[in-house]
């Protein structure tokens, strides 16, 4: 059990938005009292990534994107470099989110390199691993989640962990309004954290694991005294007014 200070909590946008919805959900962060030790990382669709950063105003705030390719640049059509996420302000990317991993068929070792190439091109990543509810019901939660972070561990320095936050969102929770249970997602989130342990030393115990799947306003709290829940990775209600109950729920 670890109690970290710096809570990341990480709005992903999916598919949604325009500029007006996402000039209301920037604005309306922009004017709220936000605590100092908190990270928050605006994921939006890559086209609004220079808009959303243009527009943000919080010292705490940070944009990301939801995916990246495993190129500077060149001849790959309809993919987003690394370098171009930094030139336009963001810092961030979401890879092996389950939607990628299943509708797109990305691969843990393909998730894997994405995440080794966005680390050395100075990009942060947000690393989502989970169970679908057949794996949950075969007892494989676990495996499923050390088989995704093995395929990472393989491919990058254990140091390079100080820029990965570990995102545990178990695809039944995702849009369904059925979260995990606080004690569910913290033992889960305590064995994650153990076999990093295991694998990549005592960095391990600064790694933040944000849990992921219908977190909203309500539940956010239930969470504030697990110690292995680092914050949120919050899809539906990060793009509602209640993002910023999750982003102070720990206060
Ligand atoms: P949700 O999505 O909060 O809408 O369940 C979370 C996610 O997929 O990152």
């Amino acid at each position: 059990e670890t109690v970290l200070d710096s809570w990341n909590n990480d709005g992903n946008f999916k598919m949604n938005g325009s500029k007006a919805s996402i000039q209301t959900i920037v604005e309306n962060l922009n004017s709220a009292d936000l605590p100092s030790n908190v990270e928050v990382v605006l994921c939006p669709p890559a086209p609004y990534l220079g808009y959303t950063a243009d527009l943000n105003k919080q010292k705490i705030i940070s944009v990301g994107a939801q995916n990246c390719y495993i190129k500077e640049s060149g001849a790959y059509t309809g993919e987003i470099s690394p370098l171009e996420i930094k030139d336009v302000g963001a810092d961030w990317v979401i890879l092996g989110h389950s939607e990628r991993r299943t509708i797109l068929n990305e691969s843990d070792e393909f998730v894997a390199e994405k995440v080794a190439f966005a680390l050395e091109k100075g990009i942060k990543v947000i690393l989502c691993i989970g169970e679908s509810i057949d794996e949950k019901k075969a007892g494989k939660t676990l495996d499923v989640c050390k088989r995704e972070l093995s395929a990472v561990i393989k491919s990058v320095s254990n140091d390079s962990w100080k820029d990965i936050v570990v995102a545990y969102e178990p695809i039944w929770a995702i849009g369904t309004g059925l979260a995990a249970t606080s004690q569910d997602a913290q033992d889960i989130h305590s064995e994650i954290r153990s076999y990093l342990k295991s694998e990549i030393g005592e960095i391990a115990d600064s790694v933040r694991i944000l849990y992921g799947g219908s977190a909203n306003g309500k539940n956010a709290p239930e969470f504030k005294d697990k110690p292995d829940v680092d914050g949120f990775l919050v899809g539906g209600a990060s793009l509602k007014p209640e993002f910023v109950s999750i982003i102070t729920s720990r206060q």
